[in-house]
Order: structure tokens, then C-alpha cells, then sequence
């Protein structure tokens, strides 16, 4: 051995070298290969872990989500049996039929077992007027422990709503054993006055736990029933007042008719007595002024000068007492219905001419001027001409009467779906607005100069307006002080009278 080469030992040193440089390169890549794999691992552990939590995570939102869903549900399901209830309740007016349809609407509508409505009465008691789920008996008790509990009040006042997830642990306990009930809500009904009552709803079981949303869907409900109720309430005060008011008026008319019967039956007797004392004066009047005749005349013997003069005074006072009583009895027969209109075909232009000459005399001593605008259109008319003849008589002898020279009177008359109406105007003195709501009366006349020195009866204008309301018309009057009357007056035209319809008699247009 001791004899192998050099070569041979140096070769086999190289090539357990070379070899153990190899094997020394392998580990070292292999090595590397295994931190590689470590590092792999452990990104894909984190990796798994953020999976992780990320399904966690998802699983978690799901649950979340599903929850919101439900109370989402809930509060829509709320909403829709709020809606269906307003519906129900805002389509009457009376009080008692509202409860009664909430009665059956919470039932029917809501998820409630217990349901408690409580309103404040007159004197200001709280009545219960719905409530469901609960014992007999047991609501005299808890509306005597509420009315006690000032506090629970005030906060109703102050519009505080109660529930099992908003209120403190004592008024939690205190309401549970009040009502019955672990979860609930206890929300104030308002009106715009203040709090008219409570409502209450609970459940006893813990599945059916009272969430935000039915917090919401119980105090919009007490809203409604509060807007509701002061609706039916104004309503009912409305009605009572129309009913108080139609009652008033019922009273009234029955006053003011049975008030206008006894002035009929007195203005009746009134005019009664006026014909029968007219009528019992009217005869020896018209023998005073027979006798006076006959003196004046001389049939029974010559008479002095002295006793004519005073028989004349006799005559002429007879004739304006016979005039007096004419009229008078005129008015009485008219008012009674005992005068009737004695009607004839009339034209209208020609009556106001006769008249205007029957009184251009006195016009023309007065220096009045005249002036007349009769429509030509208006037809031939049936009126009781010699009544017809007596208002232009009047007015315009009192329009010669009332004003001062050179004044003006005219007449006019103008046709207007069948009815003429006629002005007789004046420039005179005019008439106060208290003397004209009087002027119509019975022997009324305004205080006046020319009323001082000239004599009247005050009875011209009242027969006048009879005459005409006796032809279907009627009469009234425009004035100015210092500037002029005017007297106005209509007159239907009856058309059924043509100037061919001559066959035609009273009584048949009549
Ligand atoms: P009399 O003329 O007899 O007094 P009337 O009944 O005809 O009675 O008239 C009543 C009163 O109405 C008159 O006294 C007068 O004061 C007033 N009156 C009537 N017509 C006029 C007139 N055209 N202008 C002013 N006053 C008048």
C-alpha cells in the first residue's frame, strides 16, 4: 500500500472534493427550495385567515341585513295598517262611530294583544273608549292610578311618548304592572289644545318585543286619532251652532210672524174704523154743505152779505173735509181689499198730458217750467185710469207745491221687461233721509215753511203708493236737500191687452 502513486492519491482527493463540493451545493439548494416553500405557507396561512374573516364578516352584514329587512317589514306592514285605518276613521264625523271603527281596526290591523284608548270627557275624567286584552274590571283601576300619577300626565303634556325600549327602569316596572304587559308603548293623543287622551298598546309575550318602528306607527296613529276627533268635534260644534242658529231663526220668524199678524190686525181695524167714521162723517157733511148751498143760494130768504161771506168759509172748509174723508175712506177701502181696480185699457202719454193741463195754471202762476220723456214703445196699459190719474195728480201737485219759482218738473216714463217705470221729478226743496223713510205714513208731512202756510193732509203720498201697489207696483223716492225730489214708481204692463183685443173684458184679463 505504502507504494500507491502520488496520482492515485491525489485524484481520489480531488474527486472526494469535487463530490462533497457537489453534495455541499445540493444542501445549499435545497434549503433554499425549503424557505421558499416556508414563506409560501405562510402567505397562504394569512391568506386563509383574511378568507376567514372576510366569510365571518359576510355572515355577519347577512344577519344584519336580514334584521333591518325585518324591522323594514314591520314598519311598512305599520304604515300600510296605519293607512288603512286612517282611511277608516277620517271618513265619519261621529265621535262613537270613530271608536267603534278603531275598535275593530287595531284588532284586525295591528300586532298588538293589549290596546287601550283613554279620552278625557267634559270634566276633564278619562274615558276609556277602546280596550282590547284587557280583564273585566280592571280599567277603573288603571284609569284611577293614571289620573293619580301627575307626573306620567305632565309628560304626556309635554308630548312624551313611553316605551319598553325608552324609558327608564322604574316607569318600565311601574307601567308592566300597571297594564299587564312587557312590552308596550304609551304616547299622548294632542289636539291642537293640548292632550285629549292616551293610547296604549303592549304585548305580554318576549317574541313579540315592541321595536322603534312600532314606536312610530302608535304615536302616528295617536296623531290621527287626535286630528280625527277635534275634526268631529268642530264639526259637531258647527251643527250645533247651525242647529242653535236655525232654532234663533225659527223663533224669530215665529215672533216677527205672529208680531206682523197683530199689525195686520190693527192696521184691519184700524182701517175698519176709519171707513165706518169717514163714512158715518161723510153724510151730515154733505148736508152742512147742502144747507150752506141753499142759504148761499138765497132759496130761503135774502141774506146779508156778512152771513154769505161766512156760509162761503163754510163751504169751502166742508169741501176740503169732504176731500179729507174721500181720501181717507179711499185709503181704508184700498188697504182692505174693499176698492177694487176698476181696470180699462190706458195710455199712458195721453193720462200725463191731461193731467200736465189739468195743472198748467197753477204751474203757470208759479213760473215752473215742465218737461216730460215718455218712452213710445210703452203699449197701451190696463189701470184703473181715474186711481191712475190721482198719483200724477199728487206728485205733481205736490212737486208745484215744494218748489220755488222757475224751477222744473218733468215726467218720465221708460218700459223695461213689461213694467214702465215712471219719475216725477222735482227742483224744490228736497226731503231730509229721516223724513223720507216717514213720508208714506198717514198724515205725515215735514215740518217746514210751506207746510206752516199751506194746508194738507198728509195723506196724498200714502194713497198714491196704495193706488200704485194696487196695480202691482210698487213706490219709493230719491231726494236732496235744497236740490230736488224724485218719486219713482212702476207699473206692470198687463200685455195680454192689444188694441185688437177690445173684445177682450175686465174681468176676463183680470
Ligand atoms: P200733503 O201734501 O197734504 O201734506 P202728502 O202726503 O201729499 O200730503 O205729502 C206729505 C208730505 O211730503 C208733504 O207735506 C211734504 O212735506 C212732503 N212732500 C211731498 N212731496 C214733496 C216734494 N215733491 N218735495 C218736497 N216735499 C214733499
Amino acid at each position: 500500500m505504502g507504494n500507491l502513486s502520488p496520482y492515485l492519491l491525489l485524484s481520489t482527493g480531488l474527486f472526494a472534493f469535487i463530490t462533497l463540493g457537489v453534495l455541499l451545493l445540493l444542501i445549499i439548494d435545497k434549503s433554499e427550495k425549503i424557505n421558499k416553500l416556508r414563506s409560501s405557507l405562510t402567505t397562504l396561512k394569512n391568506s386563509f385567515n383574511d378568507l376567514d374573516e372576510q366569510a365571518k364578516l359576510i355572515v355577519k352584514t347577512d344577519l344584519d341585513l336580514n334584521k333591518a329587512q325585518e324591522e323594514l317589514d314591520k314598519r311598512l306592514g305599520g304604515l300600510d295598517a296605519l293607512q288603512k285605518i286612517s282611511r277608516l276613521i277620517s271618513t265619519t264625523l261621529d265621535e262613537g262611530e270613530i271608536f267603534s271603527r278603531l275598535q275593530d281596526a287595531l284588532l284586525t290591523n295591528l300586532p298588538f294583544e293589549k290596546n287601550l284608548i283613554l279620552i278625557y270627557d267634559e270634566e276633564r275624567n278619562l274615558c276609556s273608549r277602546v280596550a282590547l286584552g284587557f280583564a273585566d274590571g280592571r280599567i277603573p283601576t288603571i284609569v284611577a292610578d293614571l289620573e293619580k300619577d301627575s307626573g306620567m300626565i305632565t309628560s304626556f303634556e309635554e308630548r312624551h311618548t313611553f316605551s319598553s325600549i325608552n324609558s327608564p327602569k322604574p316607569r318600565r316596572e311601574y307601567i308592566n304592572q300597571l297594564l299587564g304587559v312587557e312590552h308596550f308603548v304609551f304616547t299622548p293623543i294632542l289636539s291642537q289644545k293640548g292632550i285629549i287622551g292616551v293610547v296604549f298598546v303592549g304585548n305580554q309575550s318576549n317574541a313579540a318585543a315592541i321595536t322603534q318602528g312600532d314606536e312610530e306607527v302608535v304615536s302616528i296613529l295617536a296623531s290621527q286619532i287626535g286630528q280625527t276627533l277635534e275634526n268631529a268635534r268642530l264639526f259637531e260644534q258647527v251643527f250645533r251652532s247651525r242647529q242653535i242658529l236655525e232654532a234663533k231663526v225659527h223663533d224669530r220668524t215665529n215672533q216677527l210672524e205672529s208680531a206682523l199678524k197683530e199689525v195686520q190686525d190693527i192696521s184691519k181695524t184700524k182701517s175698519e174704523f176709519i171707513y165706518a167714521v169717514s163714512h158715518e162723517l161723510r153724510t151730515p157733511l154733505t148736508s152742512i154743505k147742502g144747507y150752506a148751498s141753499i142759504l148761499m143760494a138765497g132759496k130761503l130768504g135774502d141774506i146779508p152779505d156778512k152771513v154769505r161771506e161766512r156760509l162761503g168759509k163754510i163751504n169751502t172748509h166742508s169741501d176740503n173735509l169732504v176731500k179729507l174723508i174721500n181720501d181717507l175712506l179711499d185709503i181704508s177701502r184700498i188697504e182692505s181689499g174693499r176698492v177694487e181696480m176698476k181696470m180699462t185699457k190706458c195710455n199712458l202719454i195721453e193720462m200725463i198730458e191731461n193731467v200736465h193741463d189739468l195743472l198748467t195754471p197753477q204751474m203757470k202762476e208759479r213760473s215752473l217750467n215742465w218737461a216730460s220723456n215718455i218712452d213710445s214703445t210703452i203699449p197701451n196699459m190696463l189701470l184703473d185710469s181715474s186711481q191712475a190719474d190721482r198719483i200724477f195728480i199728487n206728485l205733481i201737485s205736490n212737486a208745484i207745491k215744494f218748489t220755488p219759482e222757475d224751477g222744473t218738473i218733468s215726467v218720465n216714463a221708460r218700459l223695461n221687461n213689461d213694467v214702465v217705470t215712471v219719475e216725477v221729478s222735482d227742483t224744490g226743496i228736497g226731503i231730509s233721509e229721516e223724513d223720507i223713510v216717514r213720508l208714506f205714513d198717514e198724515f205725515y208731512r215735514v215740518d217746514n215753511q210751506i207746510n206752516q202756510n199751506v194746508k194738507g193732509t198728509g195723506l196724498g203720498l200714502s194713497l198714491a203708493k196704495k193706488i200704485v201697489e194696487a196695480h202691482g207696483g210698487r213706490m219709493w223716492i230719491t231726494s236732496k236737500l235744497n236740490e230736488g225730489t224724485t218719486f219713482h214708481f212702476t207699473l206692470p204692463v198687463k200685455q195680454s191687452l192689444t188694441d185688437n183685443d177690445s173684445s177682450t173684458t175686465e174681468e176676463e184679463i183680470l
